[in-house]
């Protein structure tokens, strides 16, 4: 089947259209966009989707985005004709979004719930070690159809690491920009290894998207998730998980919050399967902040001037944003935590995110970088292995049990973002007198 597809302004008041043909990522009126499908998609695409799995040494089949292709194809090829797709698509030899979730039974047992209700999808297992595969396979995608030499992002490392690493597959030049120091080395060390051309920021992430972001004004291609056809391949996480459970979503949907790429697609998708009839329930979205870098949790529980922040129909209320970063820049207050890819002050999609958590009904928490360490070392013991930022999960479910948010009969989803590349943390605290240190023994002969 083929479709059609454009980009629409995410404010109803304004809803500007754009031909997909584009590299702009914003609005003339400053907001974001939404990547918009002519047309609709019937349920019985669910069987395709499966029956594709048995992929016929078709990558695009093996492909946990491309699989889904009907979903997210803003190309317009045809998804039946190879010929033609496998012209556009870019993929990893058909390596990403090859997961699902799984029952980890150390880790339920830890956050206080029967282990068939709370699953666990490990983005980590993608090729270059997280989630940012999904998004950089359908972003450099459209980087690619534009015919594009040279992608640009600003990065807390992994997606620097999957946009290098592709667009090294793809004979693209990635030109890189993160903060210098405040990115785990394994990250770093990626972008090296797949020959991008790396910048270090004097500054934090924040920084860096700055930079990266006047760069896309003055006509380069950026690859941060800012940029619409990303998002549609994070989507797939939500098909895949969903596809697990038989298309019956769960109660409870739990994400670490970063620049909020992740919950902006994820709302996307659980929004068009919605209104497409293909599911009959939201899961509630929990947004998870680190404590030292909690602007959402701040501003979405109106803990700074009292308002609390809401999509409200597109009219968000912009003066309270602007009113909070300037006393964050007053007071010389930086995001500050162990959960690098989660240490961002200020959430460029933040909008898109507010409207998937008014969408789902969804909350904002915060946890401590000590229970995000506490639940690396829970997920190891299952043999499983994922960051600081991805275990942000694993604490937020354990408070919202405690507190009798989430019910032990709920049935919970939680996505770890991504694989440990920061070997020395880890070595510290088993080293360390921490709760599940798991110190090595000395032998003498
Ligand atoms: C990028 C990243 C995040 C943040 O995701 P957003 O979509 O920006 O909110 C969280 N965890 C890991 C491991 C990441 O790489
Ligand atoms: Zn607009």
């Amino acid at each position: 089947m083929k479709v059609r597809a454009y980009l629409k302004c995410i404010i109803p008041s304004c809803g500007k259209r754009y031909p997909i043909e584009t590299t702009r990522t914003f609005c003339d009126c400053g907001n974001l966009l939404d990547v918009v499908y002519e047309g609709s998609f019937t349920k019985s695409l669910i069987e395709v989707f499966y029956e594709r799995r048995n992929h016929e040494n078709n990558i695009f089949n093996e492909s946990g985005v491309w699989r889904f292709r009907e979903l997210i194809n803003f190309t317009g090829t045809d998804s039946e004709a190879y010929d033609e797709y496998s012209k556009v698509f870019v993929s990893f030899d058909g390596a990403e979004g090859r997961t699902r979730p799984y029952e980890m039974t150390k880790v339920a047992e830890y956050v206080g719930m029967p282990k068939e209700n709370v699953l666990f999808q490990p983005e980590g297992l993608n090729p270059s070690g997280s989630f940012k595969d999904n998004g950089i396979a359908t972003g450099l995608t459209h980087a690619k159809m534009l015919g594009v030499k040279e992608v640009i992002c600003a990065s807390t490392g992994n997606t620097s690491a999957s946009v290098a690493m592709y667009a090294a597959n793809e004979g693209i030049k990635a030109s890189i920009y993160v903060p210098k120091d405040e990115i785990a080395l394994g990250k770093l060390a990626q972008a090296f290894q797949f020959n991008a051309c790396v910048y270090q920021v004097i500054g934090n992430f924040d920084d860096a998207l700055k930079v990266v972001l006047q760069k896309g004004r003055e006509g380069a291609y950026i690859m941060n998730s800012v940029n619409p056809f990303r998002l549609e391949g994070q989507k797939t996480m939500i098909y895949r998980m969903l596809e697990y459970l038989n298309w019956n979503p769960p109660d409870w949907l739990v994400f670490p919050r970063g620049n909020m790429g992740n919950c902006s697609a994820f709302g996307k998708a659980i929004m068009e399967l919605y209104e497409w009839g293909w599911i009959k329930k939201k899961p509630r979205f929990v947004a998870v902040d680190a404590k030292g870098s909690n602007t959402f949790y701040t501003l979405y529980n109106g803990l700074y001037n009292g308002e609390p922040l809401r999509w409200n129909n597109g009219n968000v209320n912009e003066d309270l944003i602007k009113d909070y970063y300037s006393y964050l820049d007053k007071n010389n207050l930086k995001p500050k935590t162990i959960a690098t890819a989660i240490q961002i002050g200020r959430p460029v999609n933040i909008k898109k995110g507010l409207r998937s958590l008014e969408y789902t009904n969804g909350i904002s928490v915060q946890v401590e970088d000590k229970d995000m360490e506490d639940g690396i070392a829970v997920v190891g013991s299952n043999g499983f292995d994922c960051e600081h930022a991805s275990a942000s999960c694993v604490a937020a479910i354990k408070k919202l049990v405690e507190e009798e948010i989430i019910k032990k009969d709920d049935k919970v989803v939680a996505i770890l973002t991504g694989r440990l590349k920061d070997p020395d943390a880890m070595i510290k605290y088993h080293l360390g007198n921490n709760r599940f240190s798991n110190p090595p023994k000395i032998v003498r002969i």
